[in-house]
C-alpha cells in the first residue's frame, strides 16, 4: 500500500488510467500515510477524509465510464489559503479559525472540475507571512528532512511549509501554494520539491485570501517538474472574478518539457552575487550553469542593476497592501469577535484584532499604516513604487538579451526551528532571490539540484520572462535531468 504514495504525479495518472490502481486505494494509501506522520509533521491543519474518499468513489466511477479528467483521482493537499466552499479555512490565523467559506477559489474549483482529490488543507505562516511556518497559529510545521547525524527540527520555509512538507513525506501527491514574495520557491527548496511561482495573472486570485494583492500569485508544488507542468495546467487560466487575471490561453506545459535547451540564452544574473553568499550555494550555481552549457544553452551575463533595492521595496510595497487588504478583519463581518463586555466599537477592534492576529502580522500591519500614512507616502511608498518600476524594466531589459536567468532559490538550506526567530531582518533576508522577480510579476521556479554537506536539499531557480512558462519548464526539466536529484526526507 505504502508504495502508492511513492508514484509521481504523472505515473498515478497513467495507472489509474490503465486501471491498474484505484483511485479509492491511492486516497487510502495517502490517509494512512497522513495518519502516521502528521501528528509530528503538523502539515495539515484540516484533514478531509470523508470528503477525499467521496471525491475518490466519483473518480473511480468516472475512470470505470472512461471519462477521465486530467487530474482525476489525484490526491493533493490545499494550502490554507484557498477558499474552499463548507471546509473550514484558517490562513493560519486566530482570527479565522473558524471561517467556513461559502463558495470556492477559481483555482480550486479549477482542480476539482479536473478530478482532483482533497485530502485536506495544509498548514501556512500567518496570513502567509513568513519563511519559515514558524508563525502559524496552528503551530509550526517540521521538515520532513534531518540534517545528516541530527534530530534538531528544521523549518520546511514558509509560507507553504504545509504544502511542501507534505509532499516532501508523501502525504499528498502534489499540493497548492501561493507566492508573494517566495512562498513556493524557497520552501520548494528547503524540502527537495519542484514548484513553480508562474506570472501574475496566470492564476486566478479569487477566493485565495488577500496578502498583498499586487504580488500574490498561486502556483503548484510537486516532486518532478512534470508533476508541475501537469498541475499548472489545470490551475492556471482567465477569470472573469479577478480584474488583474490575465485573458490568454493557458499552454500544454508538458509538452516544452523534451524541447531542451540547446540555443537557449541563459542569463546570469551579476548582482545575485552577493558578498558573503554562502560558499555551497555558489558552488550549485556554478554546476547548474555548466549542466545547462553541456546541454547546449550559451550563458551570458545579465545586470539587474536595481536588486539590491528589492528586498527593501517588497518590505514597503507587501505590508502596505497587507494593511489595507486586513483591515476587514475587524470582529464585524468576518471570523473572530473577541471583546469585553463594556467594549465601544473601537473597543470591540482593538481587543479582535489585538487577540486574532499574530505578532508577525501585527508588525506587517504596523509597518504598512505607517508607509502609507500622510506624513510618509511620498517618502517610502511612492518611493517603493518608483522602484518597483525600475526593478521590472530591468528584466525587460534582460529578456531582451536572454531566454531565461538561473539564480540560486534561497541563500541556505534549511534552518532549524529556533534559529532566526528573534531576528525579522534575518528572516527577510531569506527572500533576496526570490523577491526581484516578484515585483516584477515574471515567472519563477525552483527545482532541487543537490544536498549539500549535512544531507539537505538545495534549490536552483529559473525565471522566464512573462507568460513565457514554457521556456522556464524546458530549462528547469533539463536541470532536473542533469541534477538526477533522487534523494528523500528519512522523516
Ligand atoms: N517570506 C516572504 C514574506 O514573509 C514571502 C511570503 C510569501 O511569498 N507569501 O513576506
Amino acid at each position: 500500500m505504502t508504495d502508492l504514495t511513492d508514484l509521481t504525479l504523472a505515473d498515478a495518472r497513467a495507472r489509474l488510467r490503465a486501471r491498474e490502481i484505484s483511485a479509492t486505494e491511492l486516497t487510502e494509501a495517502h490517509l494512512s500515510a497522513i495518519a502516521a506522520h502528521n501528528p509530528r509533521l503538523n502539515a495539515y491543519i484540516t484533514l478531509t477524509a470523508d470528503l477525499a474518499r467521496a471525491q475518490a468513489s466519483a473518480a473511480d466511477a468516472a475512470l470505470a465510464a472512461g471519462n477521465a479528467g486530467p487530474l482525476t483521482g489525484i490526491p493533493l493537499g490545499i494550502k490554507d489559503l484557498f477558499c474552499t466552499k463548507g471546509v473550514r479555512t484558517t490562513a493560519g490565523s486566530r482570527i479565522l479559525a473558524d471561517f467556513v467559506p461559502p463558495y470556492e477559489s477559481t483555482v480550486t474549483a479549477n482542480l476539482l472540475r479536473d478530478g482532483a482529490v482533497f485530502l485536506g488543507k495544509t498548514n501556512l505562516d500567518e496570513f502567509a507571512m513568513g519563511s519559515s511556518n514558524m508563525t502559524s497559529a496552528f503551530g509550526p510545521v517540521e521538515n520532513p528532512w534531518l540534517r545528516r547525524g541530527s534530530n534538531a527540527a528544521l523549518v520546511p520555509g514558509g509560507s507553504s511549509g504545509g504544502s511542501v512538507a507534505a509532499v516532501a513525506a508523501r502525504l499528498a501527491m502534489g499540493a497548492t501554494a501561493t507566492d508573494t514574495g517566495g512562498s513556493i520557491r524557497q520552501p520548494a527548496a528547503f524540502c527537495g520539491l519542484a514548484g513553480i511561482k508562474p506570472t501574475y495573472g496566470r492564476c486566478s486570485r479569487f477566493g485565495i485570501i488577500a496578502f498583498a494583492s499586487s504580488l500574490d500569485q498561486a502556483g503548484p508544488v510537486a516532486r518532478t517538474v512534470q508533476d508541475c507542468a501537469i498541475l499548472l495546467r489545470s490551475m492556471a487560466g482567465f477569470d472573469p472574478k479577478d480584474s488583474t487575471s490575465a485573458d490568454q490561453t493557458v499552454p500544454d506545459f508538458e509538452a516544452a518539457l523534451g524541447r531542451g535547451v540547446r540555443g537557449l540564452r541563459i542569463g546570469v544574473p551579476t548582482e545575485y552575487r552577493v558578498p558573503g553568499t554562502n560558499p555551497e550555494i555558489t558552488a550549485i550555481w556554478e554546476k547548474g550553469l555548466a549542466w545547462l552549457l553541456a546541454e547546449g544553452a550559451d550563458i551570458i551575463d545579465v545586470s539587474l542593476p536595481h536588486t539590491k533595492y528589492g528586498l527593501a521595496t517588497y518590505y514597503i510595497i507587501a505590508p502596505a497592501e497587507a494593511s489595507s487588504n486586513l483591515a476587514r478583519y475587524d470582529g464585524v463581518r468576518f471570523g473572530l469577535r473577541d471583546a469585553e463586555p463594556n467594549d465601544d466599537l473601537i473597543g470591540l477592534y482593538e481587543h479582535t484584532r489585538a487577540r486574532g492576529f499574530g505578532s508577525e502580522v501585527q508588525r506587517r500591519i504596523l509597518i504598512g499604516t505607517y508607509v502609507l500614512s500622510a506624513g510618509y507616502y511620498d517618502a517610502y511608498y511612492l518611493k517603493a513604487q518608483k522602484l518597483r518600476a525600475l526593478i521590472a524594466r530591468d528584466f525587460t531589459n534582460a529578456f531582451a538579451q536572454v531566454d531565461a536567468l538561473l539564480t540560486p532559490t534561497a541563500p541556505t538550506a534549511a534552518f532549524a526551528m529556533g534559529e532566526k526567530m528573534d531576528d525579522p531582518i534575518a528572516m527577510y533576508l531569506n527572500d533576496v532571490f526570490t523577491v526581484p522577480a516578484s515585483i516584477a510579476g515574471v515567472p519563477a521556479m525552483s527545482i532541487p539540484a543537490a544536498l549539500n554537506q549535512d544531507g539537505l536539499p538545495l534549490g536552483l531557480q529559473v525565471i522566464g520572462n512573462s507568460f513565457d512558462e514554457e521556456t522556464v519548464f524546458a530549462v528547469a526539466a533539463a536541470l532536473e535531468r542533469a541534477a538526477g536529484f533522487a534523494a528523500r526526507p528519512g522523516q
